[in-house]
């Protein structure tokens, strides 16, 4: 519940919590599964469309509960196929929230947003420019994958935490998140198709670990070293790289799962051979994939792309050094759909 005002959103609860509930308001535990079903494989927008329930328990359901659809604001299509969605989460405060449709080889992927706004401050990222107001509940989050689904008419079958928001920032809502996309019931998205992407929050990476989920963990490292890392996200003077990295090595010793680094390649900034060795220094020995991203440029920001010579030779030096290391395709850069583009904006194209 949001304001004081609102009702409750029922898609905050998973299937257990969800019991809990009805057995409060006088029901049946195995309601919840037919109400679980409704809501996650059948799609529905109302209660009225829960015809296995009589209309009593319809009834009592609208009274009390909401089913927390989002109002699709605006949507823009790339050329290559990529939609961005502009959703008002109907929280009677006019939030806002963005989340990215893209399509690959092996099916559809959705970029989720964690938070309203972001506090973490990178200086290369057009979310900063979004003051934080809140987190987002976990129905918030399940809801960008069923506006989508409901619109677009696709089945996702992978999700990102890399839209807006620090994602360990709002752990539980991201967690009990997770445990409903998982939900065989449900949507049934194995964790393994769901990757979390943080810029480094340590003690959230220790507790991650012990959690022994099965996502998979993005780090957004960006530099080797502490001065360019520092001036880029804020967060690295909270947690500097030693205590980042033995963080990754707990979380990878415990999880025996690949951590995927992100690294935003800018021009003259992070972009050197110097880098790339120093990086390879840093990483030796772990279990690791590097994902380039060539740094999309955002308004007023002072980096600037590596030239295409820049980043392949990065990636070369990585692999020769045995280190996994792939460029990111680059989808929706023509509709401020790309990482790091995200910014709330209705009156953006
Ligand atoms: N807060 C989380 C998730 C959101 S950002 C995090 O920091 O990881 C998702 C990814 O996009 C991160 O790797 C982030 O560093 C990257 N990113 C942000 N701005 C970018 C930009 N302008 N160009 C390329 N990548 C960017």
């Amino acid at each position: 519940m949001i304001g004081g005002t609102l009702k409750k959103n029922i898609k905050n609860y998973d299937l257990e919590k969800l019991k809990e509930e009805l057995k409060l308001i006088g029901e049946k535990p195995f309601r919840a599964e037919q109400i679980f079903k409704w809501i996650y494989q059948d799609k529905v927008e109302s209660f009225e469309e829960m015809t296995n329930l009589s209309l009593d328990l319809r009834k009592k359901l609208q009274d009390i509960y909401s089913l927390g659809i989002f109002k699709i604001m605006r949507k823009f299509e790339s050329v290559d196929g990529t939609k961005k969605y502009l959703f008002d989460v109907q929280d009677g405060q006019g939030n806002l929230i963005e989340s990215v449709l893209m399509k690959y080889h092996h099916g559809y992927t959705i970029c989720v947003s964690s938070q309203i706004g972001c506090k973490m401050g990178c200086t290369f990222c057009a979310s900063t420019g979004i003051p934080f107001s809140r987190n987002l509940e976990p129905g918030e989050i399940t809801e960008q994958l069923l506006a989508i689904e409901r619109d677009s008419k696709v089945k996702i079958s992978n999700i990102v935490f890399m839209g807006i928001g620090e994602p360990l920032d709002n752990f539980d809502n991201v967690m009990e998140s997770i445990k409903i996309l998982n939900n065989p019931k449900g949507l049934n998205i194995g964790a393994r198709h769901i990757s979390i992407s943080t810029s480094g929050i340590v003690p959230k990476i220790y507790e991650l670990a012990d959690k022994q989920m099965q996502c998979t963990l993005s780090v957004s490292l960006h530099s080797s070293n502490n001065k360019i890392r520092s001036s880029m996200m804020p967060i690295n003077n909270v947690y500097p790289i030693e205590e980042l990295m033995k963080a990754c090595k707990y979380y990878i010793e415990k999880t025996n799962k690949r951590i995927s680094f992100e690294y935003a390649l800018a021009k003259d900034n992070n972009d050197n051979l110097k880098d790339a060795k120093e990086l390879a220094k840093l990483l030796h020995g772990m279990l690791v994939h590097i994902n380039l991203i060539p740094i999309n440029k955002i308004e007023g920001g002072k980096y600037t792309k590596s030239t295409n010579e820049n980043i392949i030779r990065f990636r070369d030096y990585l692999n020769d050094c045995g280190i996994v290391t792939t460029i990111r395709r680059e989808l929706g850069t023509d509709i401020s759909a790309a990482c790091g583009q995200l910014r709330r904006q209705n009156m953006e194209g």
